[in-house]
């Protein structure tokens, strides 16, 4: 397969960085053993597992006891969702969730509404952001859970967490956020935002595939969803992905560090692209809040075809998103979309694009001039 000459996908997925990779390559490799046995092999992989807890937990302003390593953002999410379904079962049984959610959020929400959950799906306003009132507004006597993603994967969009939680916790109910297209983007910070669990996934910040972790606050009993030989404090069986996890912690630690020089390079990115679309008397609108992901753009064109612009782009080397990335199957407008409401005109015609630091301004160029030539081939058609 061809390599894209751009890759302006970051929100599916980012490449691994050269801190992760040198930093796992001895776990594959020398430092095999499994973290569980007890002779001298297993030392060096226990210690740097569980000094990748501690280094994860630093950037999250968390407790090492508090972060449990999963298989992923999926796992993550699925987890506290059914786990917290299962703890509470006997006493509650309403879940809140918005309509923007990743899939793996809504689907195991909708599992749980066939098993007899009510479930509450939130309503957005045009930005994508869920409203304080209609969350206290749906909270009941018997509501066990508020989950609320941080961040949209497909428009950018940063939620109010911290208020969205507050309200959750005044009516008894735990908040769930999926961080995942958050964490090693912007500052998290669990005790600020006041949640009870989080979700993050290591490929979406040049980490790994394949491996996440879900933050549990200290005191907060779930039941496990993977039983067998009791790793993670018991709560989550199965031997460690310990290159994985390493990789992950070196990827965030990297991240963590230049948040804000990451940030400020790519709006300057960002800003430049829609500028220059702009000046260009295209027809589209800019989907998203102004507090957004940085480096997230999600673009809707008059009268046209977000699949015509993936297909053309892709031939011209440059690879970017129509509707969700880990949804790709689907051809119809995403539920992101319809959730904002786009006029109809517009909706078929969104793309994502979602900058990384391997991005600059002649790649940017490259784009601005890709979407120019597919819409002047169509108009010339
Ligand atoms: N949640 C969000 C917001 C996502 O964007 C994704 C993946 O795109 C996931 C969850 C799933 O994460 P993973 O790919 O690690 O299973």
């Amino acid at each position: 397969m061809r390599k894209p000459i751009i890759y302006a996908d970051h929100a599916a997925t980012t490449p691994l960085s050269h801190a992760a990779r040198d930093a796992m390559r001895p776990y594959l490799e020398d430092y095999f053993g499994n973290p569980s046995t007890l002779y001298s092999l297993a030392r060096e992989p226990r210690k740097a597992v569980s000094d990748a807890r501690k280094t994860i937990a630093n950037t999250i302003g968390a407790e090492p006891s508090e972060i449990y390593f999963t298989s992923g953002g999926t796992e993550a999410d699925n987890w506290a969702i059914k786990g917290t379904a299962l703890q509470c079962a006997s006493k509650k049984k309403h879940i809140i969730t918005s309509t923007i959610e990743h899939h793996a959020v809504l689907h195991p929400c909708e599992f749980l509404q066939d098993m007899g959950w009510d479930i509450t799906f939130l309503p957005v306003d045009s930005k994508g952001i869920v409203s304080a009132k209609a969350l206290e507004e749906s909270l009941r006597e018997d509501t066990a859970l508020v989950s609320v993603m941080l961040a949209n994967n497909e428009i950018g969009t940063i939620e109010p967490i911290q208020e969205l939680a507050a309200i959750a916790h005044a009516k008894g109910a735990l908040f769930h956020t999926d961080g995942v297209q958050a964490v090693g983007h912007i500052p998290v910070d669990v005790r600020k935002l006041g949640v009870d669990m989080l979700s993050s996934s290591a490929h979406k910040f040049n980490g790994p595939k394949g491996v996440g972790f879900l933050y549990i606050r200290q005191g907060l009993k779930i039941i496990p969803l993977l039983h067998g030989g009791g790793q993670e404090a018991g709560m989550r069986s199965g031997t460690e992905n310990v290159a994985g996890i390493i990789g992950m912690a070196a990827a965030l630690s990297e991240h963590t560090t230049k948040l804000q020089e990451e940030a400020a390079y790519l709006e300057s990115l960002r800003n430049r692209l829609i500028t220059d679309l702009k000046q260009s008397q295209l027809d589209f609108l800019i989907n998203g809040a102004e507090n957004h992901i940085p480096g997230s753009i999600s673009l809707s064109f008059k009268n046209a075809e977000g699949e015509m612009f993936l297909h053309r782009l892709d031939l011209m080397g440059i690879a970017i998103a129509t509707g969700s990335a880990c949804n790709s199957k689907e051809t119809e407008t995403s539920h992101v979309i319809k959730a904002i409401h786009i006029p109809s005109d517009y909706a078929n015609g969104t793309i994502r694009i979602t900058l990384g630091m391997d991005n600059d301004t002649h790649q940017v160029n490259l784009i601005v001039e890709g979407i120019k030539k597919i819409l002047s081939y169509r108009e010339a058609g």
